[in-house]
């Protein structure tokens, strides 16, 4: 008889614990628009962020609770009554609310980070519980570094907030130190010493310090696990979360091992990947499983031919099942505003007609300079051409000129709002002169700490990205554009990170936004 396949949570935490991840973090606007993306996706929990952590984390978890349907979304919170009423205001206006709060359960963590024995953190972990309670309904309880806590306690802790009535109860391999079987003999080992475990969802979030995030959860999965906590590209932490993608296709290709279903739409997974990667620049490794550039090419001759003969010899799914297969023209250079409008719904971009109009130049501008205009063109024109940040400086033109015996010149044209200026300036590289003309225009004064290009798609007028992070004395931002030329998107970057600059200047004197 066929078992009925049972459902897994799959909660997503790239807006939290992702974040976190050196290089990652992001303005609110841009949570938001992940979160609708992850919506999109169909993921079931939300873990938008860390409320109490700062301003920036409050205001994305407020924009995300208010703006989405559809997902729990929740936040996270230590247990401190301060830390859960904060995370409770900011996720309260969500329309399925949960709050998640945890504490240390292992006897390093509990004597080095908290300081206290384990009576206290037994009584800590109770009240907050019975604090978060009192808000909403929806409570996740988690035990930081559970894989290494001492299993006795573990057992009292989660009793004890199964008591207070804790709906969601999270056993963390918070360091990546576990193994698939210890895992899964750990989480048994709970259910049968605590059987009012049944009556929550037993959750596991895992890192990936030796590789192992996935497999850890898939056999937490056969050993009772009901919710997996996990991110967009295996973000996070050190080495990472476990890979949503990897996990819901390990799923979904091994249906006939493993009787488990998630409600993830697959084919969002690519452009889920592609978004995450575009929005925070850090790009995902060619041979990164499911959403990696490679996935699904064949380089060799006898595989190609295989594949030709049929995709099955080497594919264990299809390119269009995680939807990787973007190469298919969308749009040229007589398509019309309203095609355009179509497409970015299908894409999940909801413009308002004043982004739309603004969409529609940039569009035209990029068709004169590249016949075939794909989906990750389009994607690329929404993050580069319609940021938040009012352009202070806009850029009017820009020539470089560089070779091999001659020192590199720029010459650069602002416009600041009122008039143009125009400067000159040399330096080690063509980029590098750019960048110094800009800083005589603009007065400050950068240093650059991370300087990438990619092309967004093949082809010899391909779009070139540039994405970089300058230091200022005001703080570190980061800038991206794209452009088929890409002296011109390196200013252009350059001087999206000198904007935001001068925007977050201009936030911080607004007396209307003091607080
Ligand atoms: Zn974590």
């Amino acid at each position: 008889m066929q078992r009925e396949p049972a459902f897994i949570s799959i909660f997503d935490t790239t807006l939290r614990d992702g974040e976190q991840s050196p290089g990652c973090s992001m303005q609110p606007r841009e949570k938001l628009r992940l979160a609708l993306q992850l919506a999109a996706l169909k993921v079931d929990v939300i873990e938008a962020g860390f409320p109490v952590a700062s301003l920036d984390d409050f205001a994305a978890v407020q924009m995300v609770a208010r703006e989405l349907r559809g997902p729990v979304v929740t936040a996270l919170c230590r247990t401190l009554p301060e830390d859960i009423d904060r995370a409770w205001e900011a996720v309260r206006e969500a329309q399925r609310p949960r709050l998640h709060t945890f504490i240390a359960t292992s006897d390093i963590h509990m004597q080095y980070k908290l300081k206290k024995g384990r009576d206290e953190v037994l009584v800590m972990a109770r009240e907050a519980v019975r604090r978060a309670k009192d808000h909403t309904d929806d409570v996740e309880f988690s035990a930081e570094d559970a894989t290494r806590s001492d299993p006795d306690f573990l057992c009292e802790i989660v009793a004890a907030v199964l008591e207070e009535g804790a709906t969601v109860i999270n056993i963390p391999d918070t360091v990546g130190y576990t193994v698939p079987s210890e895992y899964a003999e750990l989480l048994r080992n709970l259910r049968s010493r605590v059987p009012a475990l049944d009556q929550a969802v037993l959750s596991v979030h895992c890192h990936n310090d030796l590789g192992l995030a996935v497999a850890n959860s898939l056999a937490a999965i056969e050993a009772g696990a009901r919710q997996v906590e996990c991110t967009i590209n295996g973000i996070g932490e050190r080495a990472g979360n476990a890979s949503l993608e990897e996990l819901v296709m390990a799923l979904r290709v091994r249906r006939d091992l493993l009787a488990f279903e998630t409600r993830i739409h697959t084919p969002e997974l690519y452009r889920t990947s592609q978004m995450l990667a575009n929005i925070t620049g850090v790009g995902v490794q060619p041979n990164k499983a499911i959403v990696g550039k490679n996935a699904f090419a064949h380089e060799a001759g006898i595989h190609q031919h295989g594949v030709m003969a049929s995709p099955m010899t080497y594919e264990i799914m299809t390119p269009e099942s995680v939807g990787a297969k973007t190469t298919s023209l969308v749009l040229g250079k007589h398509s019309g505003r309203h095609a355009l409008d179509q497409r970015f719904r299908e894409l999940g971009f909801d413009l308002t007609s004043e982004a739309l109009t603004r969409a529609y130049l940039l569009f035209t501008r990029l068709a004169d300079q590249k016949k075939e205009i794909f989906d990750q063109d389009l994607v690329a024109l929404i993050n580069d051409g319609l940021t938040d940040v009012p352009d202070t400086f806009q850029l009017r033109a820009v020539q470089a000129t560089a070779g091999t015996h001659v020192l590199a010149t720029a010459l650069v044209i602002l416009f600041d709002g009122e008039k143009e200026i125009t400067e000159t300036a040399s330096g080690d590289g063509p980029v590098n002169a750019v960048f110094e003309a800009i800083n005589r225009i603009t007065g400050f004064s950068g240093e650059l700490l991370d300087y990438r290009l990619a092309s967004v798609t093949g082809g010899a007028d391909a779009l070139g990205e540039v994405f970089l992070r300058v230091r200022f004395p005001e703080g570190t931002f980061s800038g991206k554009a794209a452009s088929t030329d890409i002296v011109g998107s390196s200013a252009q970057a350059y001087l999206n990170a000198v904007n935001k600059v001068i925007h977050r200047g201009k936030l911080a004197s607004d007396p209307l936004l003091q607080s």
